[in-house]
């Protein structure tokens, strides 16, 4: 799972504790509410860490726990702030152009979600399944597309033949999309979360129109298209309800 929120992952993690053990993502953004929010010192930190994990875990590594706590609070030394993920996730024209050039869809999927994730982590490419990063099937979630474990590792494998994705092997195995740019016209913005895939209609060229009934922009994904999701609800709601006067006012 990738983090978006990390306020609301800090919530998740009090009321529900750890997806299955202590690893070293959410001990960080324990850490980092509790020092950047709490003002809580060093020393505090560690020892409500170390109790936490005592609380949500039944049996667990002591001395493994304090190695990861370590590590943790080394990593909050080096943090100045407290949010990392950015509010919006700016796309250049170049980029937007490069990644509309990918005929195959699920491969455009998969790279447009790479740039999203290197975007949002403010780097050149993302490292997949080390410890404290995502893994190859967040990826695939984020796509909406369903491969087993070797489909998708023999994707990464095609993406990178067909040189649109680069991959250092060294000293963790890190990917790079092809097309991501530094700097450029700005073409798109979009705001990080787990329905990202949503944003390449508009790299895709899909018509946007405006609601009829609100005026919100939504994209004519076919030809009945006129409002809104939420507004194509109320409708519906309407003239049901007006079927049934009509229907009780018949009797
Ligand atoms: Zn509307």
């Amino acid at each position: 799972m990738i983090v978006f929120n990390q306020k609301m992952q800090f919530d998740n993690l009090i009321k529900n504790g750890f997806e299955k053990y202590p690893n070293f993502r959410d001990l960080t953004i324990l850490a980092k509410e509790w020092f950047f929010i709490d003002k809580l010192d060093e020393n505090s930190i560690k020892s409500q860490l170390f109790s936490f994990c005592v609380e949500k875990v039944t049996t667990f590594n002591e001395e493994n726990i304090r190695k990861l706590i370590q590590k943790v609070m080394k990593k909050l030394k080096v943090t100045d702030k407290y949010t990392e993920i950015p509010e919006k996730l700016t796309f250049f024209k170049e980029e937007v152009e490069q990644i509309s050039k990918i005929i195959n869809k699920e491969w455009q999927k998969i790279i447009f979600i790479f740039c999203c994730l290197s975007k949002l982590r403010k780097s050149d490419g993302i490292y997949l399944n080390s410890q404290n990063s995502m893994k190859l099937s967040d990826i695939f979630d984020l796509c909406g597309i369903k491969k087993t474990k070797k489909e998708q590792e023999f994707y990464l494998y095609e993406l990178n033949k067909a040189n649109l994705l680069t991959v250092d092997l060294k000293p963790l195995l890190k990917y790079h999309p092809v097309c991501l740019r530094k700097e450029g016209e700005i073409a798109l913005e979009i705001t990080p979360s787990c329905d990202m895939i949503s944003e390449l209609l508009k790299i895709n060229g899909t018509p946007i129109i405006k609601c009829l009934r609100c005026g919100k922009e939504v994209f004519k994904t076919n030809n009945r298209v006129k409002y809104c999701p939420e507004c194509a609800r109320i409708i519906h709601i309407e003239k049901t309800m007006e079927s049934k006067k009509k229907k009780n006012s018949c009797i």
